[in-house]
Formats: structure tokens, C-alpha cells, sequence
């Protein structure tokens, strides 16, 4: 359990080589009183993973490999580092339940983070959430998971910090006259884009998003705005309310991060420079705040703040993710499992970018929901999905575009 007033708190950052992972190594930096690292996980990035182990010195690194491991032990050892490296998937969760371990931040990207979230929840960790694909898949399980073990869990996606710093602390927000939540999305790098350009989409093109700097298989989330789908669900699995309540917002200009709308007229907003130190560095602190390093807001410059409705024959990914939320069951399990499929063909230059909202609907209406009341339930939907998917991207014509 987290022990505060007994020096620095223990983190272990899972996934520190990627986007969340760096922007929390670099709050923690700022911090040094407060925060010890206790681990680092990486997945392919090894070299990245033992300079942040030479800038850190934790006690305990995780690579996949265990060969990988034994030469980044050596190479430590060699520069006077005692970190022990650890090798393998389950010694993800060993890190996450590590007994110097207060706090875990869960940045590893898609299903591959589940097993170590689960453990972390478990121990009854404090548990910073980025990893989304793990609470859509099973976030009704893990939050009476956090109930019996004592785990707090705290939202690091943007948009539900927002939405939790806008919610009276502690209140379930159907009892705290909440009438309903507004998630913001910047639309994406193809907003204005027309849908018969989705065809010829290079994985380079969707990549690029206008807004903020993220890993490959979001930043495709966020161009067919799955992203924002996969929010949606993650929304009604943090804050319990249902996907009516939860209405998406175009913000292009990715200052507002979210808002909740009370019974009296009410909304509150919670705004800030695109920038995830801050959500990082507001979960990290919680309930005290400490500083980010992130450049200050300056309205006047930014001028103007823009609201459109989403465009759900555009981006049916945003409709198909609604219609899951409310099948319920496995039916988001499903969803998750066949989108992280179709990205990783799309990024691979197997399949075109219209085509990944239809690989997502043929496999659910292939897949009924079934009741998803335990996590092997949840994780034989999820393998059969998979394997829906990838028949279907396999029948499907070949793209021949380079992945990025
Ligand atoms: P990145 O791709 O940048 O980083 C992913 C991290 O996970 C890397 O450290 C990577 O290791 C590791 N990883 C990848 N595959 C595996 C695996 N099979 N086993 C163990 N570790 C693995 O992603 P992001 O940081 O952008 O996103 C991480 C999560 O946070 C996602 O779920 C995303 O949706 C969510 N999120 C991200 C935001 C952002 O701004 N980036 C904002 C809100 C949510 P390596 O790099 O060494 O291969
Ligand atoms: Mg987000």
C-alpha cells in the first residue's frame, strides 16, 4: 500500500520507453524528494530503456527477451548500475506488484498491458491509468478488483483527468447531479477530410496528429476516432454512468480536455496546453498539485475555441464503439481486440484505412456479446475476435503502402 511521509513513494513506470512512459520520467525528474523509480519496463526499445536505467538507477528493469536481459544487466553492471533486469510478460506484473511499489503507472499500449494492470490492482496499488485498452476490455472487473483490494485508481487519458478534476471528489456523479459528460476530441488529422480520400491514407498520414505527440496505434485511433469510441467506454468504466450520458464534442484546438454538465445548467471545464505532464503530473500528486513543466495557457493568443458535432458516417469507428457500450457484455472486448488488429495491418501496409471500421463491424456482427462477468470470459472473446479479424483482413485486397 502507498505509504506518504515515509520518503520518496515508489513508481514503476510500465511502457517507460514509449510516449506516456517519457512524459512521466520527466515529471518524476523534476521531483526527486517525492518519487523514486522502482521500475522501468520496455518492450523493443532497449537501448532507450538503459539510458532511462543510467538516468534512474532503479532497482528492477523488464524486457521481453531473456537475452535481451542478460546484456542490458551487463551493460549496466559495466557502467555501475545494479539494476536487476527481469525478462518476460509476467515479469511485467511482478514489477507492477513489487512491495517497494506505490505507485503504477500503466503505459504499456493495447491488450499486452492487461495482465500487469491486473496485478497492479490487485496488490491494491495506486494505479495511473493510460492503458485504456485493458479498462475497456474489462474495466467493470477491474474497479470491483480495486474495491476489494484497496487499489485507487486515477485517470491519465486527458479527457477523464478532466472529467475527474470536474466531478465532486469521492461522489458517484449519478448521486452528485451530474446530468451528463462532454468528452472533447480534436476531430483528428483528418477532420476535414472527405471519406472518399480514406482509401489512400498512408500510415505516415495518419500518424500525424495535429494536436499531440502520441504512440503509432493511438495516433491511428485518433484518425478514425476510435480513440475517442474507446474513450467513450473508458468514460462509462471509470465514472459508472451510461454511454447516453457521455456526449462527444469537436475541439480542434485540444484546449478544453473535457467537461461535465450538472442539473442546475452548470458546466465545469477543465482546460490546459495539450501537454500530457499535466494529467500525468495531477495523478501523480493527487490530491496535492506539483509542477509539470508545461508551457502556460494563454487564451488570448489562442484566440478562439471551436465546438463542431462529430461525424459519424465519416468516422463510423465512433459509432460502432457507442453501440458497443451499449450491447455491453464482451461486445467491447470484441471491438478492442478486432480494431487492434485492423491498426496493426493498417500500420503494416496490409489493409487500407477506410477498411478498419469495416473489419471492426464485420467481426461484431460475427460475434455475439456474450455476458463478460469474469476475465477468462473476457480473454477467449478477445482471442476469438482476433482471430475473426485477421480471416477478414486476410480476404481482404492487399494494400501495398509502406508502413511507417
Ligand atoms: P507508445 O507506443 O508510445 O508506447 C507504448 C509502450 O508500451 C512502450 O514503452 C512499448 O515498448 C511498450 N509495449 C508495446 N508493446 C508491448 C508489449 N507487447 N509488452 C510490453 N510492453 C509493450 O504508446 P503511448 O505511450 O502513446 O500509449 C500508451 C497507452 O496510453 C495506450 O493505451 C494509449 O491509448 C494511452 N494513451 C496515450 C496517450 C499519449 O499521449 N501518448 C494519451 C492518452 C492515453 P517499446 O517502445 O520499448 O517497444
Ligand atoms: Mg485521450
Amino acid at each position: 500500500m502507498r505509504k506518504r511521509g515515509q520518503g520518496p513513494e515508489g513508481v514503476a513506470v510500465l511502457g517507460a520507453t514509449g510516449s506516456i512512459g517519457v512524459n512521466t520520467l520527466k515529471v518524476l525528474a523534476m521531483h526527486p524528494e517525492r518519487f523514486r523509480v522502482i521500475a522501468l519496463t520496455a518492450h523493443r526499445q532497449i537501448d532507450r530503456l538503459q539510458e532511462q536505467c543510467l538516468t534512474f538507477r532503479p532497482p528492477l528493469a523488464v524486457v521481453p527477451e531473456a537475452h535481451a536481459a542478460e546484456a542490458l544487466a551487463e551493460a549496466l553492471r559495466r557502467a555501475g548500475c545494479e539494476t536487476e533486469v527481469l525478462a518476460g510478460p509476467e515479469a511485467l506484473s511482478t514489477a507492477a506488484a513489487d512491495a517497494r511499489v506505490a505507485t503504477v503507472v500503466c503505459g504499456i499500449v493495447g491488450a499486452a498491458g492487461l495482465d500487469s494492470a491486473w496485478a497492479a490492482v490487485r496488490a491494491g496499488k495506486r494505479v495511473l491509468f493510460a492503458n485504456k485498452e485493458p479498462l475497456v476490455m474489462s474495466g467493470h472487473l477491474l474497479l470491483a478488483e480495486a474495491a476489494a483490494s484497496g487499489a485507487e485508481l486515477l485517470p491519465l487519458d486527458s479527457e477523464h483527468n478532466a472529467i475527474f478534476q470536474c466531478l465532486p471528489p469521492g461522489r458517484v456523479p449519478s448521486e452528485a447531479g451530474v446530468r451528463r459528460i462532454l468528452l472533447t476530441c480534436s476531430g483528428g488529422p483528418f477532420r476535414d477530410t472527405p471519406a472518399s480520400h480514406f482509401a489512400h491514407v498512408t500510415p505516415d498520414e495518419a500518424c500525424a496528429h495535429p494536436r499531440w505527440v502520441m504512440g503509432r496505434k493511438i495516433s491511428v485511433d485518433s484518425a478514425t476516432l476510435m480513440n475517442k469510441g474507446l474513450e467513450l467506454i473508458e468514460a462509462c468504466r471509470l465514472f459508472g454512468v451510461k454511454p447516453a450520458d457521455v456526449e462527444v464534442v469537436i475541439h480542434p484546438q485540444s484546449v478544453i480536455h473535457s467537461l461535465v454538465e450538472y442539473v442546475d445548467g452548470s458546466v465545469l471545464a477543465q482546460l490546459g496546453n495539450p501537454d500530457m505532464r499535466t494529467p500525468i503530473a495531477h495523478a501523480l500528486g493527487f490530491p496535492e498539485r506539483i509542477a509539470a513543466g508545461v508551457t502556460r495557457l494563454d487564451l488570448a493568443t489562442i484566440g478562439r475555441l471551436e465546438f463542431a458535432p462529430p461525424d459519424e458516417v465519416r468516422f463510423p469507428a465512433l459509432r460502432l464503439a457507442r453501440e458497443a457500450a451499449e450491447v455491453g457484455g464482451s461486445a467491447p472486448a470484441v471491438l478492442n481486440a478486432a480494431n487492434e488488429v485492423a491498426v496493426e495491418a493498417f500500420l503494416q501496409g496490409e489493409l487500407s484505412f477506410a477498411a478498419i471500421p469495416a473489419v471492426i463491424e464485420a467481426v461484431l456482427s460475427a460475434q455475439p456479446a456474450v455476458p463478460a462477468a469474469s476475465l477468462e470470459a473476457i480473454l477467449a472473446e478477445d482471442e476469438r475476435a482476433r482471430a475473426l479479424a485477421r480471416e477478414r483482413i486476410d480476404a481482404s485486397p492487399k494494400r501495398g503502402v509502406k508502413a511507417c
